[in-house]
Parts: structure tokens; C-alpha cells; sequence
């Protein structure tokens, strides 16, 4: 029988969310009205306060008060977004990750072809 699927747990959440973020950044309006500027800050507020790991979330709520989003343009919102995954991993003891390498991560893939 097929195997069902399951709740997420804490690290597939935290997987999953990123996938959306980086992706959201990496789409982001090279040139945001002032409308997108605040929907994406808005967005960002809204899933600060909804995350549901509780203490991920209270540390999100902090650390955009400290680092406040950089919605001026698309490049700026990808580097912001590293940033910030930057700031988690090395809370919780994972590699820092080179946000030279963000665009090809999550928008072109690699220049090796190997996302063809
Ligand atoms: P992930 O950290 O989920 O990364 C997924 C992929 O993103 C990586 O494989 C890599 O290719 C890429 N990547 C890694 N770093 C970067 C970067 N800086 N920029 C761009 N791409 C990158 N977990 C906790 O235990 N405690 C917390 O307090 C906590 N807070 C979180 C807060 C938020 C807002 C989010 C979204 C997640 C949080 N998590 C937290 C979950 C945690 O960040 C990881 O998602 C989880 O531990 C799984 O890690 P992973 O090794 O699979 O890779």
C-alpha cells in the first residue's frame, strides 16, 4: 500500500518556507512599485507572526525589527534574504552559505548545467 503523507516536522517546514522565500526574492520586480514594496513587506510581517515554530518565529519578529527588509529592488531582496538564512544557520550551527552564489541557487541554476 502507498505510503500516506505525513505532518511536517520542523526542519521540512523550514525547507519548504525557504524554497518560497529565496523564490520570492529571486522573482522580485527588478524595478517594485511602491505597492510591491509594502506587499512584500507586509508579507514578510504576516509570516513572521503566522510561522508555526514558535520560537523560529519570535526570533524573525526580532531580527526584522534589527534588519528591516531591503525591498528596494530584486537584488537587494535576494541579498537580504541570504542574509537573513545566514543569521539562522549560524544560530543553529549550519555552513554560512555564499550569497555570490543566490542567483544561480535560486533563479538560473548552475553554471555548470547540472539544473538543465
Ligand atoms: P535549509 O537551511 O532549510 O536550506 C535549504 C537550502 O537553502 C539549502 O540546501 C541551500 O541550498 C540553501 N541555502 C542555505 N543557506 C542559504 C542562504 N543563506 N541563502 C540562500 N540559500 C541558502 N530551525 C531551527 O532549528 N531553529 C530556528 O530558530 C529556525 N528558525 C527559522 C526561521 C525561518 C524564518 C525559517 C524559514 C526557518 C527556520 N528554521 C529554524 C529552519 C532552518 O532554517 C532549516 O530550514 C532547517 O534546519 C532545515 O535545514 P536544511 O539543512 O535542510 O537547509
Amino acid at each position: 500500500q502507498r505510503r500516506r503523507d505525513c505532518p511536517v516536522d520542523k526542519d521540512e517546514l523550514g525547507r519548504s518556507t525557504w524554497n518560497l522565500l529565496h523564490t520570492m526574492a529571486a522573482y522580485y520586480p527588478e524595478k517594485p512599485t511602491e505597492t510591491e514594496k509594502e506587499t512584500m513587506k507586509t508579507t514578510l510581517d504576516s509570516i513572521s507572526k503566522t510561522y508555526p515554530c514558535t520560537h523560529c518565529a519570535e526570533d524573525f519578529r526580532k531580527d526584522l525589527k534589527t534588519n528591516p527588509p531591503a525591498v528596494s529592488d530584486r537584488d537587494a531582496l535576494a541579498k537580504w534574504m541570504c542574509e537573513l538564512h545566514n543569521r539562522v544557520n549560524v544560530k543553529i550551527g549550519k555552513d554560512v552559505f555564499d550569497c555570490g552564489l543566490v542567483k544561480e541557487r535560486w533563479l538560473d541554476g548552475w553554471k555548470d548545467g547540472s539544473c538543465d
